[in-house]
């Protein structure tokens, strides 16, 4: 394959990065808005400005390198990422979108190209959400999405994120002047680690994707009568745990009833009242986490799990309440960004699969307002917030390689 951006120095730069809130060998903890998170940053931008990108910090904390394009007031395409992570997080999630974007824009500016259109390289603020709870703030905060009291928030140390925003040198009172009209934004791509093992498992080093699934998140409650499990014959029980097990095995097969579909369905936490060896529960509260890139199929699962609650609770002479914890419908990417992607693929020769993605990203916001697409790079063994997390320099040379090229083709206008 014929390689138009700079590999060693994007590969140079994912290392130097990772130096910054090094942990274990392989490791990286760089908290949104922390000390390290803020030199991160910094370098990063000292690199935008090198390679004559206009710069600037943002409110949210964000930071944009902007560069113009011929036609001054046309709306933007926008290649991002994060480089914040998790506290035990690895070197490559979020931060090859971050640098892989900046590499296109370089490549670009080197080899004499003007764009039609301005193209923004964005680093978006707390992604991960490890500190303050929750995630996505950057892009949540510039398509207009924050939630009422979220500055108010605190870290385990009882920072609240207004405070951060401030050591980080923003402003929390000027949010609204970082917000972005909608309709100055032409479209939003980005680069990211698949984090599953899709790629690997089809010997691919990269992927196009389809959207981002939706989650549809419940609590179920489930209560029966508590007694002593040497006494109460069997017979005379209303075992809530065992009325659970029965709802989460038949919610596991619901996610697999339609073969090669992307739905996926978890019980990640459950509580067992009063919980001991020998006695019969009481209550037991479980969670539901049910994702998919169909919002109908997920509505049929959802309609087809709450009848299964409801059976199971009839045989078991079990009371039962369900709490709506929310959830966002699935995002799907342009047609168009699609498209560019496969043409553009096969004319440098690669054969990309397209997939979906399970996880949430920045892109999951910005297909609120413009048209997103993204481009996924192999992940050795799906594994992802944690020092192991790997991808080769080759695999993400060979994304940034395309999305080099959608940029070009989406900057023409
Ligand atoms: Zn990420």
């Amino acid at each position: 394959m014929d390689r138009t951006i700079n590999a060693s120095r994007l590969s140079e730069r994912i290392h130097m990065l990772s130096e910054i809130g090094k942990i274990e060998e392989t490791g990286v903890n760089r908290l949104a808005l922390s000390d390290t998170y803020k030199t991160g940053m910094d370098l990063v931008r000292k690199w935008m400005d090198e390679a004559g990108l206009t710069t600037r910090y943002d409110n949210f904390g964000n930071l944009i390198g902007r560069i113009e394009g011929k036609k001054k007031d046309a709306r933007r395409v926008m290649i991002g990422s994060h480089i914040d992570s998790q506290p035990y997080g690895g070197r490559f999630d979020g931060t090859i979108g971050v640098l892989g974007g900046l590499e296109a824009v370089q490549t670009m500016i080197e080899n004499g190209i003007e764009p039609d259109i301005p193209i923004e390289v964005i680093s978006f603020c707390d992604e991960e959400g490890h500190r303050f709870g929750v995630g996505l703030f950057g892009s949540r905060g510039i398509t207009g999405q924050l939630d009422p009291g979220e500055l108010e928030r605190t870290d385990k140390d009882g920072i609240t994120r207004r405070q951060a925003l401030i050591d980080f040198g923003a402003d929390p009172d000027q949010l609204g002047a970082s917000v972005y009209d909608p309709s100055a934004i032409s479209a939003y791509v980005e680069m990211h680690i698949e984090q599953g093992p899709n790629l690997e498992a089809i010997d691919q080093p990269v992927g196009i994707v389809r959207g981002i699934a939706g989650p549809r998140w419940m609590t179920v409650e489930l209560a029966g009568e508590s007694g002593h499990a040497g006494t109460v014959p069997m017979e005379k029980r209303r075992d809530p745990l065992v009325g659970a097990s029965y709802i989460i095995a038949a919610f596991n097969n619901i996610v697999q009833s339609e073969a090669g579909a992307s739905s996926v369905g978890t019980v990640g936490s459950l509580d067992v009242f009063p919980g001991g060896r020998s006695i019969i529960p009481e209550r037991v509260t479980f969670t539901i986490d049910l994702r998919d890139t169909d919002l109908k199929r997920r509505e049929t699962y959802e309609a087809a799990l709450k009848q299964s609650i409801e059976k199971v609770a009839l045989e078991h002479d079990l009371t039962y309440t369900l709490h709506d914890d929310g959830g966002t419908v699935p995002k799907i990417s342009s047609d168009n960004i699609v498209r560019i992607m496969e043409s553009e693929s096969e004319s440098i020769g690669l054969t990309p699969p397209v997939l979906m993605s399970g996880a949430f990203h920045d892109a999951s916001n910005m297909a609120d307002i413009c048209d997103m697409g993204m481009i996924f790079v192999r992940s050795k063994a799906g594994i992802s917030h944690n020092p192991a997390e790997y991808s080769s320099d080759e695999d993400i040379a060979i994304g940034t390689e395309l999305l080099y090229h959608t940029m070009l083709r989406l900057a023409k206008k």
